[in-house]
């Protein structure tokens, strides 16, 4: 069986207390490889090999670090289908997706960060006749980035690569659930010219290494990824240290569908928006908002579109949905589609556990849920699912839905379906959410800023606000 190993100082190596834990595949079940169950003596390696690299990484200038970057973008595009095969094998997403979204997102991030470098502007700000002041915008040294297991290769470069194209060097942890494509990408990193230190990837458990991670001295400071709990167990302990902290955690994000949408276009977006990844994207649309005049005529025509969705084997080109990512995903899951039960909701389709013939028959399948019949204020439509559910509610004008919208303690993303231009204009702005997409879904341009609001996230990442997040800003004034 493969054993993976963490990248330390350039070299791979298994952790120091020679403990391992099992990576399985959630299509069948089985254990197929075993990753290194690092703590903070990896850590503290990881940090020290950083800390010798940084001056010479910095010295290579933006021209030198994007050519690393650049080159590495390049392999993962080469090996792009041996890493489709395996983010499809570890996380259960259909490989036709990892081909189509995941690798190609992650090869864009490197590209993308390795070019923003060399265009990454500083300000400078005259006082007439007194002084001219200028913004220095250095490295900070050594910084940590934490991962989750929804997007891996696609998060987990989202973070390194503005880490490592604004000169800094990196500790970084993937989720323990899906280690597979970021141990492969560190197989490639001597091969693009990555000096040893630069990048270190400790492999393990959240509570292990991303403590480790979080409470280490030397790295001032964090990128996470993930639920909003961990997000709030990290500030906890980084912010009496004053690290800087980027913070993208979860949401719980609103569909509003006005009469006037294009109808069509609107249904074939929100079949996606709602059970693309298995539902697993924190920027899936989860509460469905309907005009009552067109509920009746929504609800028939998106369950019928739901319920011809396949759920399947990853690896076959017909199936529209994989496995979800685990065994205790799959039950957390499960259990908020009873407590929508309980709650008095409506299941129109789907709420159950799918299973497959062998060798899947252990796979953890769940069939695309809708539900209708529940008031907002429940905790179905309060709290975070991230799996193939959605739910269904009527509103009867555009104040209600905004109201409706925003009536969540998250604020990640929001859709919005209207022909009308002034009213997209007025409920975008309306709407509390770091990400509003108007007759559309998933559009994302890699300059723009990206992160929620509320308990969805604290700061920005993405284009200049991920290169200001991973430097240091220094004002000099120098008098005239
Ligand atoms: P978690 O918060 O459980 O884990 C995220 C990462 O943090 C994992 O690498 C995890 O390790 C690690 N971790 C766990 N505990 C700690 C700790 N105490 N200190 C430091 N690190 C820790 O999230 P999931 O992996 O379950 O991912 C799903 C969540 O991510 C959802 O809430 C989703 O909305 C959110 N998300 C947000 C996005 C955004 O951009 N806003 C994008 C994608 C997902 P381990 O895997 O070992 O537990």
């Amino acid at each position: 069986m493969e054993r993976l190993q963490n990248l330390i100082d350039g070299t791979l190596r298994p952790a120091q207390s020679g403990r391992w834990l099992d990576v399985h595949a959630p299509a069948t079940g089985e254990v197929f490889a075993q990753l290194p169950d690092s703590d903070e003596h990896d850590v503290e390696l990881a940090v020290q090999a950083a800390k010798r690299a940084a001056p010479g990484w910095n010295a290579l200038g933006r021209e030198g670090r994007s050519k690393v970057l650049l080159k590495l973008s390049e392999l993962i595009e080469r090996d792009l289908d041996e890493f489709a095969r395996a983010e499809s094998r570890d996380n259960g997403k259909p490989l036709s997706l990892a081909r189509k979204v995941d690798i190609p997102r992650a090869v864009a991030n490197f590209r993308f960060f390795a070019t923003a470098i060399l265009h990454f502007p500083s300000e400078a700000h005259l006082m007439d006749d007194v002084a001219v002041n200028w913004t220095d915008r250095q490295p900070i040294g050594v910084v940590g980035c934490i991962s989750p297991w929804n997007l891996p290769l696609y998060l987990f470069t989202w973070k390194i690569a503005p880490a490592l194209a604004a000169g800094n060097c990196v500790v970084a942890k993937p989720s323990e659930v899906t280690p597979l494509t970021a141990y492969r990408m560190s197989l490639l990193c001597e091969e693009a010219g990555m000096p040893p230190g630069v990048l270190n990837i400790i492999h393990g458990l959240g509570p292990k290494v991303g403590a480790a991670i979080t409470a280490h001295s030397g790295i001032p400071a964090i990128s996470f990824t993930g639920g909003t709990r961990t997000g709030a167990e990290i500030a906890r302990v980084a912010a009496p240290m004053f690290k800087k902290l980027s913070l993208e955690l979860g949401g719980k994000n609103p569909v509003l569908v006005f009469a006037d949408c294009d109808f069509e276009e609107m249904l074939a977006t929100t079949v996606r928006s709602s059970f693309t990844n298995q539902g697993q994207i924190c920027l899936c649309g989860s509460r469905i908002l309907i005009h009552r005049s067109i509920y009746d005529r929504f609800k028939e025509a998106f369950v019928e579109r739901v319920k011809a969705l396949r759920v399947g084997d990853p690896d076959d080109p017909a199936s529209d949905l994989g496995a979800v990512v685990s065994k205790d995903h799959m039950e957390k899951v499960l259990a908020y589609i009873a407590l929508a039960k309980e709650e008095g909701g409506r299941v129109l389709c789907g709420g159950e556990r799918v299973v497959l013939e062998a060798p899947l028959k252990d796979g953890w399948y769940i069939a695309p849920t809708v539900i209708e019949g529940l008031d907002g204020r429940c905790r179905t439509n309060q709290e975070e699912i991230f799996g193939p559910v959605v739910t269904l509610q009527p509103f009867d004008d555009e104040e209600q839905a905004v109201a409706m919208a925003n009536h969540t303690p998250y604020g990640l993303a929001a859709v919005v379906w209207t022909r009308d231009l002034k009213r997209s204009h007025r409920v975008a702005r309306a709407l509390q959410a770091g990400i509003v997409w108007v007759n559309c879904w998933m559009i994302r341009d890699l300059r723009t800023p990206f992160g929620g609001m509320k308990q969805s996230g604290v700061g920005r990442e993405g284009g200049v606000d991920a290169l200001r997040f991973f430097t240091e800003a220094k004002n000099v004034c120098i008098k005239l």
